[in-house]
């Protein structure tokens, strides 16, 4: 199959609706990261989404929306959920709701919640809205690799299994959204994106984060979030993180790296000259960017072939706890303390 790759106008947008209606998949970018969207009432269609990506069954999938009023038809909304969509819709929020018959079981992996998703990129949604369907979209990755923050990303995993890729440049957050329970008395964070915790405590009182967002889950223990069981954002290289204060953290580091020539390190913008001398890649000067480059260095490394990278800890706090979580699962969880 050729894989067109086209800027987001008005006419690639209108090709790509009537491909989706024609039960086809479409990449499309969001403010998190690109999507591949199909139909998310035609069970052919998701399936063909499981098969592209070669992601695990029982892991399921977000249906995205453009406008508020559409969530009642997919789920059973609460006051909660509309205080929360209030507050962060249209956003990289992801709520957790009951799901109505009308979704196939296919998209929920077999469970009776549904994650739903209104974007704020507005090329998303003129394309959710040029479908006029509910659209099904995981990250447009092939399952296992980095998310995409690039088309180009998009292309390099998924050339020749999707007829079109819109191109609407580099996503701004750069993580995938936070996928907020909300079927369970406490809000819970299942997965941390760039609406925190704290600012979803604000809205709603409490806010709760699922164990398993910066530790590897126990044997025998079952999770709410199917996605924490897999390992995603698996670079080629080997990984790990260092935390501590930021001299000990970069003596460390050096340390480390001045043993195993061709190993690279990962670094905050302010911290970069600690590292004089040696390959430092830069994760920017705040969160934001570190967050917003963070998969695009990792699948860099993979196209380098680098082997061996060693990256400071972020602070888990903000969007640092989304950032700390995929770099934590990244690493497989290798956390070391500088200085012990
Ligand atoms: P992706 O779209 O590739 O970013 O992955 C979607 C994420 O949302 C995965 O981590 C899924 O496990 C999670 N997810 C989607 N639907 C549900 C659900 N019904 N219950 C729990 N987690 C879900
Ligand atoms: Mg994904």
């Amino acid at each position: 199959m050729e894989t067109k790759l086209l800027p987001l106008d008005v006419d690639s947008l209108s090709q790509g609706a009537a491909l989706i209606r024609r039960g086809e998949l479409v990449a499309f970018p969001t403010e998190t990261v690109y999507g591949l969207g199909g139909n998310a009432l035609d069970e052919a269609a998701v399936a063909r989404i499981f098969a592209v990506k070669g992601r695990p069954a029982d892991n399921p999938l977000i249906v995205h929306i453009w406008e508020h009023k559409q969530a009642e038809q997919y789920c059973h909304w609460s006051e909660q959920a509309q205080q929360l969509a209030d507050a962060f819709w249209p956003g990289p929020l992801t709520l957790l709701l009951p799901r109505k018959p009308i979704i196939p079981l296919i998209v929920t992996a077999g469970l009776d919640t549904l994650a739903l998703r209104l974007p704020s990129h507005e090329g998303a949604r003129r394309f959710l809205q040029a479908c006029s369907l509910p659209i099904a979209a995981p990250s447009a990755n092939a399952s296992g690799r980095p998310s995409p923050t690039t088309a180009q990303h998009v292309q390099t995993d998924l050339e020749g299994r999707i007829p079109l890729i819109l191109d609407g440049g580099p996503a701004q957050v750069g993580l995938e959204s936070t996928v907020l329970d909300i079927t369970c008395p406490h809000p819970m964070v299942l997965r941390p994106g760039a609406v925190t915790p704290e600012q979803v405590a604000m809205v709603v009182g409490s806010c709760d984060v699922a164990p398993s967002v910066m530790r590897p889950l126990q044997p025998g223990e079952t999770t709410l979030s199917p996605g924490m069981r897999h390992r995603h954002y698996a670079p080629k290289a080997q990984l790990s993180l260092v935390e501590g204060d930021r001299e000990a953290v970069a003596a460390y580091i050096c340390r480390m790296v001045d043993q195993q020539p061709g190993a690279r390190i990962l670094a905050m913008g302010v911290n970069v000259p600690l590292y004089a001398g040696r390959q430092v890649d830069d994760l920017g000067a705040d969160t934001h960017q570190a967050a917003q480059r963070l998969f695009y260095l990792l699948r860099q490394y993979d196209d380098e072939n680098v082997q061996r990278v060693w990256c400071e800890a972020l602070p888990p706090t903000g969007l640092g706890l989304a950032v700390m979580n995929r770099l934590a699962r990244a690493a497989q969880f290798d956390i070391r303390h500088a200085g012990v």
